[in-house]
């Protein structure tokens, strides 16, 4: 795809914002953007003021780089370029800044700035990231290098950019000697090709090789770009050597990083490896508790109704960024119009995420859970047996199918073995009876229904 062809492509998301966060919106903050092109991952735009790229970025970025990726174009991040006047020139490309760039490299390696919020403290910790929290712990401790590399890595949103910048600003307070080196694995690729560039090799292995820590984020962008490969693994082995830290990142383990050598992928897994695993509904809603006092402090009058957060919880999918972008929206909203979050509120507010993030749980998943939980086949599960130690599993799918998909009754019939729908609605009322009366089938639904929508 060139530039014109993402030109197209957004065009079609605007259409598509349009219809998804309303016309007001629409006209007031995407109207605005002036497409300018797509470099390493960034989507980049012309915004008459900085106020709205801001709010663009807070509030539909998620939004955007899905709609994107739905174009089959991949991008992580949207840029934002203010025009001095006038109106933003629609959808001309620019020049990328590489080729602006002709200036002579920076003389040092100048760490990229931290984020002061991404510490320790405003980390939640929960099972599916407590293993990497005392990872992430341990090493910025410091003392006698046992996890070295570490490596962390996860999915999109997980939390581990917040983690390494939790270690950087940790090393930084207890031994503000330390020099801590914490870069991309673009801006390390970047400022290769700018040493090789301006023949300035050498002081640029110096630097890299005289710091006490070194962490690099994103290490999967460096996959297949082999001279960069090449550096960092001398860079690395030279670290090493002199018992320095090195904490990496990236969005695979290292054996599924595909383009990356083999010597690395095992030198990185002498060190520890930990990966970050989807949050599950009690982090989530630890998570939203933690940043809704956050949102609190800065809206002040805004009163916000608990039960908000439980639906949150459940209803937005395991990436932390799109949950923390859901409750800044919110906030944001209800301070403009002076009330308070509500269900209701929330519901209207929030619907294309909602509808986006609409996790699609299958009557196929649904039984193959079930029958899982009660320890027997699927076969046995759509047999015509009525015993009731079959016969109750089968009424609980059903029930799970009904009120986790969208499925009509006679197609949920259909998918247990040609049953006719009438005997769906008798499952439903049966368990919904039950529900009340027995506290075992109450758990077991909860419980699959938390295993099937997480
Ligand atoms: P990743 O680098 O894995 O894609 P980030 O570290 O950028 O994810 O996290 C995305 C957002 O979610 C950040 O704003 C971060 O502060 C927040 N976040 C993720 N996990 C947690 C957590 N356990 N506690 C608090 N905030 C979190
Ligand atoms: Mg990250």
């Amino acid at each position: 795809m060139d530039t014109i062809d993402h030109i197209d492509c957004w065009g079609r998301i605007r259409t598509e914002l349009r219809s998804s966060i309303g016309v007001d919106a629409f006209n007031n903050w995407i109207e605005p953007l002036g497409f300018l092109d797509i470099v390493s991952g960034m989507a980049r735009f012309s915004v008459p003021t900085r106020f709205i790229g801001n709010w663009v970025s807070r509030n539909y970025a998620d939004i955007i780089i899905h709609l994107f990726k739905h174009e089959k174009v991949e991008i992580s991040r949207l840029g934002f370029e203010v025009l001095q006047q006038g109106k933003p020139e629609q959808s001309k490309p620019q020049a990328a800044p590489a080729r602006q760039a002709a200036s002579a490299p920076e003389p040092t390696l100048v760490s990229a700035p931290l984020d002061s919020r991404y510490t320790f403290e405003q980390f939640v910790v929960g099972t599916p990231n407590e293993l990497a929290h005392a990872a992430a712990r341990r090493v910025a401790e410091g003392g006698v290098v046992s996890f070295n590399p570490l490596f962390l890595y996860g999915g999109v949103g997980l939390g581990k950019t917040h983690l390494m910048h939790a270690i950087a600003h940790e090393v930084r307070a207890s031994r503000p000697g330390a020099r801590v080196l914490f870069l991309s694995a673009e801006q390390f690729m970047v400022r290769f090709v700018q040493a090789l560039r301006f023949k300035d090799m050498h002081a640029f292995k110096e630097q890299l090789r005289s710091v006490d820590m070194l962490m690099v984020d994103d290490l999967q962008f460096i996959a297949g770009k082999n001279s960069t490969q090449d550096e960092f693994f001398h860079t690395f082995n030279a670290l090493v050597e002199q018992g320095k830290q090195i904490v990496i990142s990236a969005d695979r383990s290292p054996g599924e990083i595909e383009g990356l050598e083999e010597r690395i992928r095992s030198r990185l897994q002498w060190g520890l490896v930990v990966d970050l695993h989807p949050t599950n509904y009690e982090l989530r809603l630890g998570i939203l508790h933690a940043k809704a006092e956050a949102q609190g402090d800065i809206h002040p009058n805004v009163g916000l109704d608990v039960q908000v957060l439980e639906f949150l919880a459940h209803r937005i999918s395991s990436n932390v960024r799109v949950l923390e972008g859901a409750l800044t929206r919110l906030f944001a909203f209800a301070d403009l119009v002076g009330r308070d979050i509500t269900l209701d509120m929330a519901q209207e507010c929030l619907a294309d995420l909602l509808r986006m993030s609409d996790r699609k749980v299958t009557i196929d998943e649904i039984q193959r859970k079930v029958a899982e939980h009660y320890n027997l086949r699927i076969a046995d599960l759509l047999s015509p047996r009525r015993a009731r130690a079959v016969a109750r599993p089968r009424q609980v799918a059903m029930y799970l199918c009904k009120s986790l998909t969208s499925k009509s009754l006679p197609e949920i019939g259909r998918k247990f073995d040609g049953r006719d729908h009438t005997t769906v609605i008798h499952a439903v009322k049966r368990v919904e009876g039950l529900k009340q009366s027995d506290s075992q089938i109450a758990d077991d639904v909860e419980l699959l229904r938390r295993l099937l929508e997480e």
